[in-house]
């Protein structure tokens, strides 16, 4: 925890007056000095300007290792307080092409975090009994509650995702859905859950060289499915049904970051540190003790 976190959790005002230039610097936060990736809400989200190579001033893997590092310690104590506090939570969504990394991405940034706090779901193709009811309602029971960190690897993304790419409700009701999720995330943000989803951003190139590397590597086979081949044949559909969904779905209270995703290690630091500064600025509390604990003696 950086600059605040040194006064978090004090109930003891003196200490907020006897540093006053810490008040100025931390409220309002700064501005990181690292690219945010946010979809500005209401601007149109245009995939093609932001370069899935990107890695800022880093080169290699072991450049952001320790960055990386700092980031997890950052999410692992705000996740505690959450967690202590128990009014607010949060939901992260992970969307991505095939092969863009979503599991690798939950598997590093949350290694360390309490599995207590966590709970990732996972959506394939809905059953028969989430087909018979309204979209959203697998994704809403899955949603966290107050104290949690919920993951959604794919999510309700997906039925203007894949279900439009092939067709598999008519447009009509897929274009109504923007409306639709866009409510839904607004009423989870009102009941104290904030909303961050990404789209891990890979190039179609390096969708080949993953596929890949599937094919070659043995104990990675069991990852590959000739279904990946298929869909990468609808490749500028699924582009262009992203850049709608980032378009019409980034909002104030449940932002969409584009992540540039071909360099594994940099995307799990945007992730990582996107998510940090999020919960910072939740700025969570641990709840007040008891009073006269200091009396108490524990007896023999
Ligand atoms: P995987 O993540 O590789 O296990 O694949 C899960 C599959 O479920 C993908 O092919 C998704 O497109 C599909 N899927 C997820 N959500 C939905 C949905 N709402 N409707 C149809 N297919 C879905
Ligand atoms: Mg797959």
């Amino acid at each position: 925890m950086d600059q605040k976190g040194d006064t978090r959790g004090h109930t003891d005002k003196t200490i907020r007056i006897r540093a006053p230039e810490q008040v100025v610097v931390v409220d309002p936060p700064p501005e990181p000095a690292y690219p945010r990736y946010r979809v500005e809400p209401g601007q149109r989200a245009s995939l093609a300007t932001v370069d899935p190579n990107e890695t800022e001033h880093y080169k290699k893997k072991k450049d952001v290792a320790k960055a990386l590092e700092k980031q997890r310690r950052r999410i692992q104590d705000l996740q505690e307080r959450l967690y202590a506090e128990n009014e607010r939570g949060m939901l992260i969504v992970l969307q991505a092409m095939d092969t863009g990394g979503k599991d690798g991405t939950i598997k590093h940034v949350f290694s360390g975090v309490n599995p207590q706090g966590c709970r990732v779901s996972s959506f394939k193709a809905p059953s028969a009994e989430e087909a018979n009811h309204d979209f959203l309602w697998r994704y809403h029971k899955s949603a966290p509650a107050k104290g949690r960190i919920g993951i959604f690897n794919r999510s309700h993304y997906e039925d203007v995702l894949v279900v439009r790419v092939k067709n598999l409700v008519p447009e009509d009701i897929w274009s109504r859905r923007y409306d639709q999720i866009n409510a839904f995330e607004r009423n989870l943000s009102l009941g104290g859950i904030a909303v961050l989803k990404f789209f891990l951003h890979i190039s179609k190139d390096e969708q080949k060289r993953r596929l890949q590397s599937r094919l070659d590597d043995p104990d990675k086979r069991w990852k590959f499915s000739s279904n990946d081949i298929k869909e990468r044949g609808f490749w500028d559909a699924y582009q262009q049904a992203f850049e709608d969904a980032l378009s019409n779905c980034s909002t104030e209270h449940a932002p969409w970051y584009v992540v540039p995703a071909n360099k594994k290690w940099y995307r799990n630091l945007v992730v990582a540190r996107t998510i940090a500064d999020t919960l910072e600025a939740m700025d969570p509390r641990y709840p007040p003790a008891e009073e006269g604990l200091e009396k108490v003696k524990i007896p023999d």
